[in-house]
């Protein structure tokens, strides 16, 4: 495997529709990607298999979906309006803004910029949440902010899903969504957005839990990114220190996967203690304790959250899977995606136009788009048509030949070894579930 540039990938990305640069006609915006044709099935998928492991297989998690705008008190009790800021450093030359621990140390004590050399200033605090605002005058009454994480949406719901849901501590709130921060960081592609989607599981705990619900949790989702198909080597757990801790957390890990430009953050798991529901209580006036029906107890419960980045997930999943082999004298790239996330799951192709196969190969598509992501392809070389599919991570391809129609026979040729077998038409479903149940990464 030879060791992956960011610049091979974007390229990759951008050749195959995974994504593009956002509002590329106009000359792009920094920081700003829009997800393509492969990229937002990818997204998709990952988000899905998020999702369905969360609230389908846990009869004590169940979902939320709440606005991105809500009431600017939300962000006083939480504590972003002043908290959520990162110390930025601008140099009076070039007036490029740094993120002060972005300024290599020397830079800092000589007050001299990175690029060009000029005075930086001080650092000062700049908060990191977009403000807008709602209505037709633009004054301070209106102001409202885009949600900088999807968590607080969860915390002044609990009272409405305890209410609903039919659920009892220990119980956890599932919810996918946008978040926006004014981040200054550009590179590392959508590493670091303005705009990006977050998966967030809160799970409410007895006080005196919190801790074996926080080992159990911060397993779990170490598990989540192995069974997503990531290899195990490239991903660790860092606890955060004293310093780095944030304001509500007592004990914080990051799940972090060892991307092209080093080790960096994928998920937190946070426990968050009784912090949020005490100040929404505090800030709303509303009482968002719990009563525990069988003890009588009352308490404020303590939340262990797991908050991971989708779209930081969807370039962990592309930068792992990728990978370049030499076969026959070519080079042969390849997205080892796990069948479960891959965008398109069977590439299904005629071998040649002609003599009926066309017809026979597309009434098999049909059938397989039934329950299977497919891909009908009838153009070029069949070689060439394989290694397009190889390059958007397409585990199973379907060929209809010759012999197809003597025998009702088609060929199955899978991604990872390049090996075909020849299956009954009848059987490709059954084929296909099993191989993707029993799919494993060669090495892993
Ligand atoms: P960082 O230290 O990288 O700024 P953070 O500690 O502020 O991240 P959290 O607030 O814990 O991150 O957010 C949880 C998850 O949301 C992160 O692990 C990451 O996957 C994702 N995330 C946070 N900020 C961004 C962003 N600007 N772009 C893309 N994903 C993000």
């Amino acid at each position: 495997m030879a060791d992956l540039t960011m610049d091979t990938l974007v390229s990759l990305c951008k050749r195959r529709g995974f994504i593009f640069p956002s509002s590329e006609i106009y000359g792009g915006l920094a920081s700003a990607w829009d997800y393509g044709p492969m990229g937002v099935e990818l997204k998709k998928r990952i988000q899905e298999f998020w999702w369905r492991g969360m609230t389908q297989l846990h009869d004590n998690i169940v979902g939320l979906d709440a606005a991105i705008m809500m009431h600017p008190r939300v962000w006083e009790a939480s504590g972003h309006v002043e908290n959520f800021t990162d110390p930025l450093i601008d140099c009076k030359k070039c007036k490029q803004r740094f993120r002060t621990d972005a300024v290599p140390e020397e830079n800092l004590k000589a007050h001299k910029c990175p690029e060009c050399g000029g005075e930086l200033t001080d650092a000062r605090k700049f908060n990191l949440m977009f403000t807008t605002h709602m209505g037709p005058v633009e004054d301070a009454g209106g102001l409202i902010y885009l949600r900088p994480e999807t968590a607080q949406g969860i915390y002044v719901n609990f009272k409405n899903v305890l209410q609903t849901g039919r659920v009892k501590v220990p119980f956890g709130i599932a919810q996918v969504g946008k978040a926006f921060r004014n981040e200054i960081t550009t590179k590392n592609y959508i590493f670091r957005t303005c705009e990006f989607e977050q998966m967030e599981m809160q799970f409410f705990v007895h006080p005196s839990e919190d801790m074996k619900w926080f080992e159990h949790w911060k397993e779990k989702r170490f598990q989540y990114y192995l069974d997503l198909g990531v290899r195990k080597a490239k991903l660790r757990f860092h606890q955060h220190g004293p310093d780095e801790l944030a304001h509500y957390a007592k004990l914080a890990f990051d799940i972090q996967y060892e991307f092209p430009f080093g080790w960096k953050e994928l998920e937190g798991i946070h426990n968050r203690t009784d912090y949020d529901l005490k100040r929404h209580t505090e800030f709303s006036g509303k009482d968002l304790s719990y009563l525990d029906e069988q003890s009588k107890e009352r308490y404020i419960p303590y939340i262990i959250e797991t908050s991971a980045g989708l779209t930081r997930t969807v370039l962990v999943v592309l930068a792992d899977a990728y990978d370049e082999e030499e076969v026959e004298g070519e080079k042969r790239v390849v997205l080892h995606f796990h069948p479960r996330i891959a965008p398109t799951t069977v590439g299904v192709f005629p071998l040649v136009k002609k003599d009926g196969l066309a017809e026979l190969a597309r009434k098999l598509d049909d059938e397989l788009c039934e329950d299977f992501r497919t891909f009908y392809d009838e153009g070029g070389a069949i070689g060439r048509r394989y290694r397009r599919q190889d390059e958007v991570g397409t585990p199973f391809c379907v060929t209809v030949d010759y012999q197809s129609k003597e025998d009702q026979t088609v060929t199955v040729r899978f991604r990872d070894s390049m090996e075909q077998v020849r299956v009954k038409m009848a059987d490709v479903p059954a084929t296909l579930r099993k191989a993707i149940a029993d799919y494993r990464r060669v090495g892993e």
